[in-house]
């Protein structure tokens, strides 16, 4: 499998391209910013990136999506309550996505986990079964924030809860370049991260405060 994350721009964002090696499918997740370092990536590989994927509808997330999708015209892949953001950047060739939900990027596998909190559009993506990339809802020790529109603590608590239950093993690959580390791991997460190590709803509320 072909895996790259790539830091662009100037909020610290994180893209990402996952191709596979013997039919050359690959997907973009994120393209933002700095779409020439994203291309060239599809280039080196002789990638033919024919799915661009997204994490939730967030400015810094879907920046680049439209000049991606003319190049390309590749579908886009959005969380339901995302779905207007895409459109409203002019694009028509939308699939919507939600929990449960399979994407194959040619021989891979990617399943699709609704993770709100952040944006009700947050999803995360398991590539196979030991890459998850969680967007703004789980970063290197830290978590979206979620007082801005569509924010919402609870459902964010959960959706942590949830990636906390996962494999420890499970690398992890966020939005942001915002921890010590690029990525990291569930084990490391639930080790360092102050939102993870919460123990209860109300734990969680004050750590969020502080
Ligand atoms: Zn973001």
């Amino acid at each position: 499998m072909i895996f790259e994350q790539i830091p662009v721009g100037q909020m610290q964002n994180f893209a990402y391209v996952i191709g596979d090696e013997k039919t050359k499918e690959a997907a973009v997740v994120d393209p933002a910013w700095e779409l020439s370092k994203i291309l060239n990536i599809a280039k080196k590989h002789s990638l033919k990136m024919n799915k661009i994927l997204i994490t939730h509808a967030d400015f810094d997330h879907i920046e680049g999506v439209k000049e991606i999708f003319d190049i390309t015209n590749a579908a886009v892949y959005v969380h339901k309550n995302g779905e207007k953001d895409i459109r409203n950047l002019g694009i028509k060739k939308i699939k919507t996505i939600d929990e449960g939900d399979e994407i194959d990027v040619g021989k891979i596998k990617i399943s699709v986990l609704h993770t709100p909190g952040h944006k009700p559009s947050c999803v995360c993506f398991l590539i196979g079964t030991d890459k998850l990339i969680t967007g703004d809802t789980l970063f290197v020790e830290g978590c979206g924030r979620v007082d801005m529109r569509g924010g919402d603590i609870k459902k964010q608590w959960e959706s942590l809860q949830r990636l906390k239950d996962m494999d420890e093993n499970i690398k992890v690959y966020p939005g942001h370049d915002y921890g010590s580390i690029q990525h990291s791991t569930i084990k490391h997460e639930k080790e360092n991260n102050p939102f993870l190590r919460c123990g209860s709803f109300e734990e969680f509320g004050s750590v969020r405060q502080s």
